[in-house]
């Protein structure tokens, strides 16, 4: 399956069974893939996006870390956490020894909600499809959540960050590290040094699976 109406097609197809669990197996199907999810209307924020922010990163990094959804500059560029939150979160990363280039990026939602309110339940359910996929392909080791939408997403809870945060969880067979949102941290600045230690585990846990 290579030309992009065949995975259109497949896709549709897939829809039109009620299934949507294909799984995306080479990068040249995750390219044609994402051009799919660039013309997705699935829900409202399609109507007022600038770019679908799909994700960026190495395709089989170890560690992997998932936001929200895009905010103002994201949805500009196209791109995840190019804004302050991202500096930080960039920041945070350096601190623990971890490389952004090594790392797979991407949040919850691919479409920016207007004057980054929270995502709505029925746009989560509407996306969460795109971000199975990105967790089947680039198959990471660790996972750090960024906030409470993108904990609640892979494991269908409603937990609030401060109860959650730090505790070390699977998902199928992935540690997932559970850490406040950047954009948190810059409104509350005491929480950073939780996140540092957040961090510095999910720097530990990586370690510890390499070797
Ligand atoms: S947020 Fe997700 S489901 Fe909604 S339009 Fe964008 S890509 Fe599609």
């Amino acid at each position: 399956m290579n030309s992009l109406s065949e995975i259109r097609s497949f896709l549709l197809a897939l829809k039109q069974m009620g299934i949507e669990d294909l799984v995306v197996k080479t990068e040249r199907e995750l390219k044609s893939f994402i051009e799919e999810v660039k013309k997705c209307n699935k829900c409202r924020l399609a109507e007022t996006r600038t770019h679908v922010v799909f994700g960026e990163g190495k395709y089989d990094a170890d560690i992997m870390f998932i936001g929200e959804a895009p905010g103002e500059e994201e949805d500009r560029e196209g791109r995840p956490f190019v804004g302050k939150a991202g500096r930080l979160l960039t920041r945070l990363m350096e601190d623990a020894g971890l490389k952004r280039e090594e790392s797979y990026i991407c949040n919850v939602l691919k479409c920016r909600p207007p004057n980054n309110r929270d995502p709505e339940k029925d746009e989560i359910e509407a996306c969460k499809y795109f971000l199975f996929q990105q967790i089947n392909f680039v198959k990471p080791k660790v996972i750090v959540t960024l906030g409470r939408h993108a904990y609640n997403t892979l494991f269908e809870t409603d937990e609030k960050i401060t109860r959650i945060r730090g505790e070390i969880k699977k998902f199928r067979d992935v540690n997932v590290l559970p850490t406040y949102h950047p954009s948190f941290l810059l409104r509350n600045e005491s929480k950073i040094k939780e996140a540092m230690e957040d961090f510095e585990k999910a720097k530990y846990l990586l370690l510890r699976y390499r070797h």
